[in-house]
């Protein structure tokens, strides 16, 4: 969201939520956060060591190969991924020797055909989300963990040796009881993992203490939220004395992770409920956008707080995923081009060089609504005219935004985009 204060409230947070902690659930079982952008959870079993998430890059896997072998001298011998996000599996390499089993789940939905074709914008598209051209003074923080370092790629992936097809799976590993049920929410692929004896409870990124990214600005397909919501309440029926989530801290204590769990997906669906109500109503989504807010039992918790995704781009999300582009105005059946009209209104505006006088005098307006304002103008002046001259005033008024953006994607988004247009 977009606030007075949006900077300086994700710097508060950034500075407070991501100290390196291990968490030690009991003998055996250990959550490692913050040794990477992501976390892994570490299992010393009988005569190995099994790992749930692998950190995102050499360096990080390394980290959390010395941290394991400071607990035990068993070696890693079997990994399981939450999910296939490269955040998460990205330091896998590292226990390549030891290593006997990969486990996966294969995705409930497959990505739609020829996806591949648009991975070029869709990588341009993550870099400027994950703000990976920012000096750490420009980035404060990835949202929800440490920044992943400039240069430091993730690994070859180990592939899974095994890979489910079931909705759940339950297995002995080393004398351990394991649990793996598929949890469709962030990812089409996305499980979590059981772990009986010890009542710990591996989320995988259907949880992480802020706002998630019900939509991605990186571009992604449509992120069912009705089944992340039925993934949460599946989770809250195990009595887990442990919530170990692939990002951000640990929650410890069964009442604590129960009403964690079920506030989530509290939130999540009451977002949900809301955009389709909206939608009912013949709203179109920029009406949407403005009527649908988080009650405030739930606007309080400072879990829920926007600092990874945003509401807004959620309900974007989801109107865009049950009805497609078509608002039902049959005014934008056919609407003109963003040129044309362009063409038609700056000369009604008093010309071009009146616009940017608009602009100006909006720049220097105290509320940022009057900037933004100020973007849209200066992109319709773009439609005719792409001189570097209009390109560095979209710079400027990105960078003017930029800090008011509470979500550190968006924040990133704006910054990068500049830096692009300054041709840096
Ligand atoms: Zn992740």
């Amino acid at each position: 969201m977009l606030t007075k204060d949006g900077e300086l409230e994700l710097k508060k947070y950034a500075d407070k939520e991501f100290p390196q902690t291990l968490t030690k659930v009991n003998d055996r079982i250990y959550h490692a956060f913050s040794f990477g952008h992501s976390n892994a959870t570490i299992i010393i079993a009988q005569s190995s060591v099994i790992l749930i998430d692998t950190l995102e890059s050499e360096p990080s896997g390394r980290l959390l190969k010395a941290t394991i072998e400071k607990l035990t001298a068993k070696p890693v011998k079997t990994i399981i991924y939450t999910h296939g996000h490269p955040d998460h599996w990205g330091g896998a390499e590292v226990f390549a020797e030891s290593v006997e089993e990969v486990i996966a789940f294969a995705p409930k939905n497959k990505p739609l055909k020829h996806t591949e074709i648009i991975n070029p914008i869709l990588g341009k598209r993550a870099f400027r989300q994950f703000g990976y051209s920012l000096s750490d003074e420009e980035l404060i923080t990835q949202g929800l963990g440490i920044r992943e370092k400039r240069g430091e790629k993730p690994l070859k992936i180990i592939k899974p040796t095994t890979v489910y097809e079931d909705w759940e799976v339950e297995r002995v590993i080393d004398g351990v009881k394991i649990k793996m049920v598929a949890a469709p929410g962030e990812t089409d692929d996305q499980i979590f993992v059981w772990l009986e004896d010890d009542r710990a409870l591996c989320c995988g990124d259907n949880y992480y203490a802020c706002w998630p990214n019900l939509y991605a600005i990186r571009g992604s397909q449509y992120r069912d939220v009705a089944s992340w919501v039925d993934s949460l309440r599946a989770m809250s029926q195990y009595p887990a004395q442990a919530l170990l989530p692939g990002h951000t801290k640990a929650i410890l204590g069964e009442q604590k992770v129960q009403e964690v769990l079920e506030n989530y997906a509290g939130a999540l669906e009451s977002i949900l409920l809301q955009t389709l109500e909206c939608l009912n109503r013949g709203l179109s989504v920029s009406e949407a956008v403005e009527t649908v807010k988080l009650p405030s039992q739930y606007a309080s918790l400072g879990y829920l707080k926007e600092f990874y995704g945003s509401i807004d781009w959620s309900v974007r999300g989801i109107y865009q995923g049950y009805v497609g582009w078509f608002d039902g105005n049959p005014t934008n059946l056919h609407p003109l081009s963003d040129k044309e009209y362009a063409e038609r209104l700056i000369p009604l505006l008093g010309g071009r060089e009146k616009v940017e006088q608009i602009i100006a005098e909006a720049l220097n307006a105290e509320d940022f609504k009057d900037w933004q304002w100020a973007l849209q103008l200066c992109d319709m002046l773009m439609q005719a005219d792409k001189s570097s001259e209009l390109k560095k005033l979209k710079a400027e008024i990105l960078l003017k935004i930029a800090p008011l953006e509470t979500s550190a994607n968006g924040r990133h988004y704006y910054q990068t985009v500049a830096k692009e247009l300054l041709g840096e």
